[in-house]
């Protein structure tokens, strides 16, 4: 008999996926265009670059290519360990945290089975859902932001996790502790808590939610974390969850087994104990936020006040227009269409010039659009 079409032969659960649509990358635009200055403020990267701390390891553990890496990835865990305070039988390492998103989603989520996320949140937490056939519940947000009130009301005997990012991308937005702890406080002990902090490193110290505390408290919670933003190690792609011993054991028995590579382990661990690097970071982040802010408003602009390395802003109704024409310019920021955003775009935080750049070009665009 003939195949008709490959979509038939997919599970059900794949078939409505769709794929995720990454930031554009510079090489593609260099390509369609023919332009050579680019400026990429789409994927919330570090725009500083890898540290030059972490650049000498990796030349220094090029010699290792040839072997697999330590698939428990033994020294980047007691790294983490010993930084954060936990067990190391607490950390589950990940190939980006999107790949840890996806293991928790393999491990406690099936046909039946229902997720919460808040509208405008990140789209993997919906991916991951549908692709093991499991049912999504999006919440109604509140001010762009997650609104716990609405998650708690769709919570049922068939909820199996929740997820919330803390800050959440794209809108920036993020939950104060003691909200957030009622919130985890209140849901049924079968219900896991993700509290997903991919931009928890841009958060004041002092002000960051105490995550490890509800930890340690709520045998619920489960954290993750990535060395893609702040830490500047996109490329390599390494990210991690904290959680109880006994979770953590399910989530490696799902995980692959060499998920994380050799250059990443090393490079995690460099960056981890790079605190300068963080603390540069951090503020360079500061500084390019009020760069934005401060252009956004001189162009009548409104945006979503943005605790992360990255900032939303309303364009309206030719946002879409407005983002083409922006690459037309050599800037690429973000679409947000498929955040139920799509009168917005979101800009990361560059480097002082590029922040400029990027306000002049859109200054320069909106008056043609
Ligand atoms: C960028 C991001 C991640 C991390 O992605 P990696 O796979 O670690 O590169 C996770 N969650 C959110 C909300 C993000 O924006």
């Amino acid at each position: 008999m003939p195949i008709h079409s490959f979509q038939d032969l997919a599970a059900p659960s794949i078939k409505g996926l769709q794929t995720y649509q990454p930031g554009k990358p510079i090489d593609e635009l260099q390509r369609q265009l023919g332009l050579t200055d680019i400026i990429k403020l789409a994927s919330n990267e570090n725009p500083l670059g890898p540290s030059e701390r972490v650049k000498q390891v990796i030349r220094e553990s090029m010699a290792d290519i040839s072997r697999y890496p330590d698939g428990n990835g033994f020294y980047l865990k007691q790294a983490l360990a010993e930084k954060i305070g936990v067990e190391t039988t607490m950390v589950t390492l990940g190939n980006g945290s999107n790949d840890v998103l996806d293991v928790i989603a393999r491990v406690f989520l099936t046909v039946g089975r229902e997720a919460i996320y808040s509208e405008h949140a990140f789209v993997v937490y919906g991916l991951s859902t549908q692709a093991v056939g499991a049912t999504a519940r999006v919440a109604s947000a509140k001010d762009y932001g997650h609104n716990l009130q609405a998650m708690q009301a769709l919570v049922n005997e068939n909820t199996s996790v929740v997820f919330i990012a803390n800050p959440n991308n794209p809108t920036g937005t993020w939950l104060e502790a003691n909200e957030l702890e009622a919130f985890i406080k209140a849901l049924p002990a079968h219900v896991i808590v993700v509290l997903d902090e991919a931009y928890g490193e841009y958060l004041d110290p002092s002000e960051a939610p105490k995550s490890i505390v509800f930890l340690k408290k709520y045998p619920n919670v489960i954290i993750t974390r990535t060395f893609s933003k702040a830490y500047g190690l996109a490329g390599l792609r390494v990210g991690y969850a904290l959680s109880q011993p006994g979770v953590a054991d399910l989530l490696n028995r799902v995980r692959h087994p060499f998920n994380v590579n050799s250059l990443g382990l090393v490079a995690a661990q460099e960056a981890l104990n790079d605190q300068a690097y963080i603390d540069q970071s951090r503020l360079l982040n500061r500084q390019g936020m009020q760069q934005l802010e401060q252009g956004f408003k001189r162009l009548k602009l409104k945006y979503i006040p943005s605790v992360a390395n990255f900032i939303t802003v309303e364009i309206g109704p030719k946002a879409g227009e407005v983002y083409l024409a922006l690459l037309q310019e050599g800037v690429i920021v973000r679409p947000v269409t498929g955040y139920q955003l799509p009168h917005h775009l979101r800009v990361s935080i560059g480097l002082s010039n590029e922040n400029t750049s990027c306000l002049d070009a859109l200054e320069k665009v909106l008056q043609r659009v």
